[in-house]
């Protein structure tokens, strides 16, 4: 008896969950394809392919009608010749009706779309993370919904740090994938729904591995948010971002962001072409975006940074509610305009990725000779928003001073071979900040004065000449 039960247990447990997900033409595949990779790197019974990108009809108001997007995964599922209890998830970059964020088809539980909008104000996790908590909730769904269980009463209207949370906005969902968890209730439904325990271990594990990603305490471990290529200045104001839930704080901490892209845009770009950057005292956003205009060249396509700025009158947005004291007078106004600051951002930091990702920035510590006489520089990557910068050993074929390395404990901004380095000194400094007597990167704001980036505030440094580390 007792082994009978036992083998019934084990092919219980070795139900496989096949799904198939498509994506919507104009996606990016690649996106897609690492969506799947987190099954591959914690394997279980879910088995994910990839298929193909597929049309999907947008109706005149340039959103997509649900039944359009069910009709497009039963054509794609007949034409590759699924299973009816494969799963099929597809990936949506044109908003829905609805603005649902995932939803499951009535009448085959087994087809799920979830949207890939722009998750990167709200998580640090990746997208193709979130698509693969979308697919888990597919399963998830589809397996509650076959049980019986109206799946839209299982939906939790409140949140309650749970898979199953509704979501109605956005910011929930970053809550949602930094507790990684399933409440009490749910875990009976799903055991009820038949979810076996390998299900549950595999994507306990998945969904850890998100949880990791999304955390506000991630700056100290190694993540790869979506800034975690960008040079640390600017990686640390965007990653503050998302951590914030109030809407008065995040609209602050978006206004010192675009301060911060602007102003490292203005000094890398002068380095970078062997000028030294002139900043007169306690200077303007007005003054930094002037000067940045006037040292682009028109044709290029950075200088639509500047126009952007012009066009949308960030700086005046900036200046009304910092300097001379509007505010607008609800959480919701702070709301509204934080909405619309968000996507004037994305569109700046569109044209600015390839800038922030065309050089590193980087502390030399010590350098010293290996046995075969090479200089060995041990140097910290000021590379995305981990505070604890991430240490590096280069090597050099000669002198390292003829590659522009001059002194240790100066910040330098290096090509992408790290074979040429151009001092950031004195406008960035390594150095302990006497506010909170860290060791911190410093970002000149004219003259003696500083700004601490990372804990916002602004200090002076006398003693120019002795940089510490
Ligand atoms: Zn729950
Ligand atoms: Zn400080």
């Amino acid at each position: 008896m007792n082994n009978n039960k036992e083998h019934i247990e084990q092919d219980h447990n070795r139900t496989a969950y096949n799904v198939h997900v498509f994506y919507e033409k104009g996606f990016d595949k690649s996106v897609s394809r690492k969506s799947i990779q987190w099954f591959e790197n914690f394997p279980g019974p879910i088995k994910v392919t990839l298929g193909r990108a597929i049309d999907i009809k947008i109706n005149p108001d340039g959103k997509l009608k649900w039944d359009h997007i069910f009709e497009a995964m039963n054509s794609a599922r007949l034409e590759a010749r699924l299973n009816y209890e494969d799963f099929v998830f597809l990936i949506t970059k044109t908003p829905n009706e609805l603005n649902w964020f995932a939803a499951c088809d009535l009448s085959n539980p087994r087809n799920r779309f979830g949207h890939s909008g722009d998750y990167s104000w709200v998580t640090s996790a990746p997208d193709h993370a979130i698509i693969a908590h979308y697919i888990i909730g597919a399963i998830f769904s589809g397996l509650i919904t076959e049980s019986g269980i109206d799946c839209d009463q299982v939906w939790h209207e409140g949140l309650r740090g749970c898979f199953f949370d509704h979501c109605a906005e956005k910011w929930e969902l970053g809550i949602k994938l930094r507790t990684a968890d399933i409440c009490g209730d749910c875990m009976e439904i799903l055991k009820y729904s038949g979810a076996t325990d390998h299900l549950m271990k595999q994507t306990t594990d998945i969904r850890e591995g998100i949880r990791t990603l999304s955390i506000n305490t991630s700056q100290y471990l190694d993540n790869e948010a979506p800034f975690s290529n960008w040079p640390f200045p600017v990686a640390i104001t965007r990653h503050k971002i998302v951590q914030s839930l109030d809407a008065t704080h995040r609209f602050m901490l978006m206004l010192d962001h675009f301060d911060s892209l602007i102003r490292y845009f203005y000094f890398a770009n002068e380095v970078m072409n062997g000028r030294e950057p002139q900043v007169i005292e306690r200077p303007s956003l007005g003054w930094w975006v002037n000067e940045l205009s006037n040292r682009l060249d028109a044709r290029e396509g950075l200088m639509e940074v500047i126009r952007i700025t012009e066009k949308e009158k960030v700086v005046k947005l900036r200046n009304d509610l910092k300097g001379h004291g509007w505010a607008p007078h609800t959480e919701k106004s702070y709301a509204d305009e934080a909405k619309r600051l968000e996507s004037i951002l994305t569109s700046i930091e569109n044209l600015l990725k390839p800038f922030f990702e065309s050089h590193k920035l980087l502390v030399p510590r010590t350098i010293r000779m290996d046995s075969s006489g090479a200089f060995i520089a041990e140097a910290d990557i000021l590379s995305g928003s981990n505070i604890l910068h991430p240490r590096e050993a280069i090597r050099f074929q000669g002198d390292p001073r003829h590659t522009g390395i001059t002194s240790p404990n100066s910040i330098y901004l290096a090509n992408r071979e790290m074979s040429q380095f151009k001092s950031m000194s004195p406008f960035f400094l390594s150095t302990y900040c006497p506010a909170c007597c860290h060791p911190r990167i410093l970002v000149s704001d004219g003259g003696e004065s500083y700004i601490d980036v990372f804990m916002g505030h602004r200090v002076t440094i006398s003693n120019l000449g002795n940089p510490e580390h």
